[in-house]
């Protein structure tokens, strides 16, 4: 399943990297380099170097050697062998984080004696992207028990066929994280940021909307939430100080695990003032890159006729979708979205590249 260039393995003999096929099997990582024999490294031997673009780790079997992962391949790891990530003692993510936190006393006097809501951005500031972005790894993994990912070629090429208007959204050479997108087989239509540059869009959102230009307004406000960091922001202030403890300590990851599985991911819900930097800075951004962004109203505009089409199916049955029930004033944002006015700017994709798109989910 995994590509040619998902993983990328150092091997201490040769200069440069090779791009290798690797398994994610019950036990082990399996790597496949060409010309040579299969190399296998237990979850047991492994430990992880950084985290940035992609996963590097090393394996005490195979000890001159490095291997970076894909983020899509870092999460299939982390569903496999979560120890990987939480076990092993502190990393370098980690040593970078205590550091940073010792220099950030004063946030950590805040937490202290304001507790951990007020200090929750502070908090975010003083972390830096690279444990964020393995924080990212494992609320993934996590969220795709909950929100399964779209997988096989459709998805795949659908996710290629969104890249470019993510790329026009968001250069990563500018920015903490980089983006890793993907598609979830749900269909309650929502999108979501998680800390680290994940973004997820649900077949609901796709079915829902109906023109390319909104499907990017929706990222354009999930990735003004990656360059704010707001899910850090938002899992600090329900998570608190568990979610600081395990990240300095590398814990058991438990505290993480309670995040979303007990809150139903509802701890990714954002405040209302992250919400509306979120818009302002969504209809910068669409403008900027060209798009129309009174396509962030009509995205509204689909959502909520989907959603009013639901409560006739009776009460308890759906869950809104984040997009609206942390936005309780969606009339307003369709008002002001609208008040931008249409610029007059071409279609941000294809049709036939929305047709690929929304067919993400379907096998
Ligand atoms: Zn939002």
């Amino acid at each position: 399943m995994s590509g040619g260039d998902d993983a990328l393995l150092f091997d201490g003999r040769s200069a440069g990297a090779r791009a290798v096929d690797v398994e994610v099997s019950g036990d082990a990582l399996i790597i496949h380099a060409p010309g040579e024999d299969v190399r296998e490294w237990p979850y047991s031997t492994l430990e992880v170097l950084d985290r940035g673009n992609g996963l590097r780790l090393r394996s005490s079997a195979d000890p001159d050697s490095r291997l970076r992962l894909s983020n899509s391949l870092s999460d299939q790891l982390f569903r496999a062998a979560p120890k990987v990530f939480s076990s092993g003692g502190r990393n370098r993510d980690q040593l970078a984080l205590i550091a940073a936190l010792t220099a950030g006393a004063a946030a950590i006097g805040a937490v202290l004696f304001i507790g951990v809501p007020l200090a929750a951005r502070p908090l975010t500031l003083i972390t830096p992207p690279s444990a964020e972005t393995t924080l990212g790894a494992n609320v993934s993994g996590q969220l795709a028990l909950i929100y399964p990912r779209c997988e096989g070629p459709r998805a795949q090429a659908a996710e290629q066929a969104a890249r470019p208007v993510l790329d026009r959204l968001y250069n990563s050479q500018f920015e903490p994280f980089e983006l890793s997108f993907h598609f979830a087989d749900t269909p309650v239509p929502n999108a979501m940021a998680l800390p680290g540059g994940y973004v997820m869009a649900t077949r609901g959102l796709i079915e829902t909307l109906d023109h390319p230009d909104q499907f990017a307004a929706v990222m354009a406000h999930e990735i003004a939430h990656v360059r704010n960091r707001d899910a850090l922001t938002g899992l600090y202030r329900s998570a608190g100080l568990g979610l600081l403890l395990d990240l300095v300590t590398g814990g058991s990851g438990l505290g993480q695990q309670i995040i979303l599985l007990a809150g139903q991911a509802t701890s990714l819900q954002y405040t209302r003032a992250q919400e509306a930097r979120a818009d302002e800075d969504a209809l910068r951004l669409l403008e900027a890159s060209k798009i129309n962004p009174t396509a962030l109203a009509e995205a509204f505009e689909r959502m909520q006729t989907w959603s009013a089409g639901q409560e006739t199916a009776g009460p308890g049955e759906i869950d809104l979708p984040e997009w609206l029930s942390s936005h309780p004033d969606t009339d307003k944002r369709i008002e002001r979205a609208r008040a931008v006015g249409d610029k007059g700017f071409a279609s941000s994709l294809s049709q036939e590249a929305w047709e690929t798109i929304r067919n993400a989910c379907s096998d």
